[in-house]
């Protein structure tokens, strides 16, 4: 029996390789998934998307690179400043590599595989195949919404497609055009680093994780981490659209693709509470 329900809000903040962070909560708790961007920006685009007062009770870290944790110690400050601490966590390869300056009092360490709660949140690491020692993505689930925020891999994976298909709400790397990485401006080396099994995920790749991973109770899906030299939200959006319409759920998935200067207007989905 249902006792009530509950809105989940989604707001990817920011998106790309100059900074990420991700909002998910319910009202009632809230995390953070990566704060790759400075406090500042953080804060004042959780107030432009009517966020300002949203709970947050933990920070999620995905891996030490910069774009993903750059904001850490002084977002630890500022929400210690606006209410009490917030546990950051973060698995032990991620801890022992991050940037020191970056580092938040605080930290809890997590493992791929093992579930924990942030308040009633559950909240999954998933591992990912990316140029670190330990990176994970995230599963949140609020109540019977799951909500999935999946970017830095090299490749798709069993593990991946298996987190993503009961989903609601998914974010999902698709980082470049094959053929504008090629012919792009990037080094051979980068090139070769971010077309790897431990880089970034193509649009070709991500449309394929979606295709393996695509559940029936998926209704957003925002495309993430979109490189700003070697993508456009054009192409992405033309290889997710692909995938839905061979799926026969164009028309109920709402499609879009997350931005780096400014946050996406918040998704909200409801949640049954028994
Ligand atoms: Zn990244
Ligand atoms: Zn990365």
């Amino acid at each position: 029996m249902t006792l009530f329900t509950r809105d989940v809000t989604v707001c990817v903040l920011s998106s790309g390789s100059a900074g990420n962070a991700t909002y998910i909560g319910d009202g009632h708790a809230g995390v953070l998934v990566d704060c790759g961007v400075s406090t500042k920006q953080i804060l004042a685009r959780l107030d432009a998307a009517g966020l300002a007062s949203a709970p947050i009770d933990g920070v999620l870290l995905t891996h030490e690179h910069n774009d993903h944790v750059a904001g850490a110690a002084v977002l630890a400050r500022a929400l210690a400043k606006r209410n009490r601490p917030v546990p950051f966590f973060c698995t032990r390869g991620t801890l022992d590599a991050i940037n020191p300056r970056c580092l938040p009092d605080g930290i809890e360490i997590v493992e791929a595989g093992k579930s924990f709660r942030v308040k009633h949140l559950i909240v999954e690491p998933i591992p990912v195949p990316h140029d670190v020692r330990d990176p994970v993505a995230y599963r949140v689930i609020a109540g019977d919404v799951p909500v999935a925020v999946i970017t830095d891999l090299g490749r798709p994976t069993a593990l991946v497609s298996r987190a993503l298909r009961d989903c609601r709400v998914a974010v999902l790397e698709f980082n470049h055009d094959e053929d504008m990485l090629w012919n792009g401006p990037y080094s051979p080396h980068l090139k070769q680093r971010i077309r790897g099994n431990h880089g970034h995920l193509s649009n070709r790749q991500a449309a394929q994780l979606l295709e393996d991973g695509l559940g029936s109770r998926l209704d957003h899906l925002i495309l993430a981490h979109l490189s700003e030299e070697n993508n456009t939200p054009a192409c992405a959006l033309a290889a997710a659209r692909a995938v839905l319409d061979r799926a026969g759920v164009l028309s109920r998935v709402h499609l879009q693709a997350a931005l780096q200067h400014a946050a996406l207007p918040p998704i909200t989905v409801q949640t049954r509470v028994w």
